[in-house]
C-alpha cells in the first residue's frame, strides 16, 4: 500500500506477563457509574448509561513499575482525576448477552479518565458534546493490562486513587450502577465491539483537581498499579 504520508503508529498498551502488546482500537467511557459520584455530579444515578469516547491516540500507556508523565493540558484551570476500572476487549461481538459477556474480555487495567472539568461543565451548560473536556491529548493514562484469568474475581475488587500520597477515591467494583456484563450488553447494542477496544467503566466519588507536578497512584486489587505525574 502506498500512502501520501506515513500512517500513524499503532497505539498499544503493555500486558502483564508477556512482551506482546495490546493493540488499541477504540476507547469507550461510561459516564457516572457509581451512585455517590452520580450524586456529586447532580444526578440521581437511576438514568440509563451514558457513553462517550476518547480517541485511541489519547491513550497514555504506562509500563509496569514506571511513572507516566502527563503534560498539563491546554485551555483548562481545573484538570480532574477519575480513577476507573478499564475492560480490555479480546473477542469482538454485537448484542452480547450479559451471561456470556466475560468471554469477550481479554483483561483489566487501572485507568484515569482525565477531565478538563471547567470545559466539560461549560459544554454541559450549552447541552453540547463533551469532547473538549474529555477527549484531549494524553487524556487516558492506562496501566498494564492483566489477563482476565490472572486478575481474580474483579467484581469484588477495591479501587482507589491517591494524590501526593493522600487517598482521594476509594470504592468497590460491586458498587457500580451498571456492572461489567451490563456495560458490555448496552455498549454492544450500540456499537460492534472489536478486539482492541478499551472501556473505561466510570469513577467512584471523590473526583477533584490535580496540579502540575503532582503524582497520582491508581490501584485496583488484582491489577498493576498505575502511577502518573502531571508535568
Ligand atoms: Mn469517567
Amino acid at each position: 500500500m502506498n500512502y501520501v504520508f506515513a500512517p500513524p503508529p499503532t497505539v498499544s498498551a503493555p500486558v502483564t506477563g508477556t512482551a506482546a502488546r495490546f493493540a488499541v482500537h477504540r476507547i469507550y467511557c461510561v459516564g457516572s457509574n457509581y451512585l455517590a459520584h452520580a450524586q456529586e455530579m447532580g444526578r440521581t444515578g437511576r438514568e440509563p448509561p451514558v457513553f462517550f469516547m476518547k480517541p485511541a491516540d489519547a491513550l497514555l500507556p504506562v509500563e509496569a513499575g514506571e511513572t507516566g508523565v502527563m503534560p498539563y493540558p491546554s485551555l483548562t484551570a481545573n484538570l480532574h482525576y477519575e480513577v476507573e476500572l478499564v475492560v480490555a476487549i479480546g473477542v469482538g461481538g454485537r448484542d452480547i448477552e450479559p451471561a456470556r459477556s466475560l468471554d469477550h474480555v481479554f483483561g483489566y487495567a487501572v485507568g484515569l479518565d482525565m477531565t478538563r472539568r471547567d470545559l466539560q461543565a461549560e459544554m454541559k451548560k450549552r447541552s453540547a458534546p463533551w469532547c473538549i473536556g474529555k477527549a484531549f491529548d494524553h487524556a487516558a493514562p492506562l496501566g498494564p493490562i492483566t489477563p482476565r484469568g490472572q486478575a481474580g474475581a474483579i467484581e469484588g475488587a477495591e479501587i482507589a486513587l491517591r494524590v501526593e500520597g493522600v487517598e482521594r477515591q476509594r470504592s468497590r467494583i460491586d458498587q457500580m450502577i451498571w456492572s461489567v456484563p451490563e456495560i458490555l450488553a448496552h455498549l454492544s447494542a450500540a456499537w460492534t465491539l472489536t478486539p482492541g477496544d478499551l472501556i473505561f467503566t466510570g469513577t467512584p466519588a471523590g473526583v477533584g483537581p490535580v496540579a502540575r507536578g503532582e503524582r497520582m497512584e491508581g490501584t485496583c486489587s488484582g491489577l498493576e498499579t498505575l502511577r502518573v505525574q502531571v508535568s
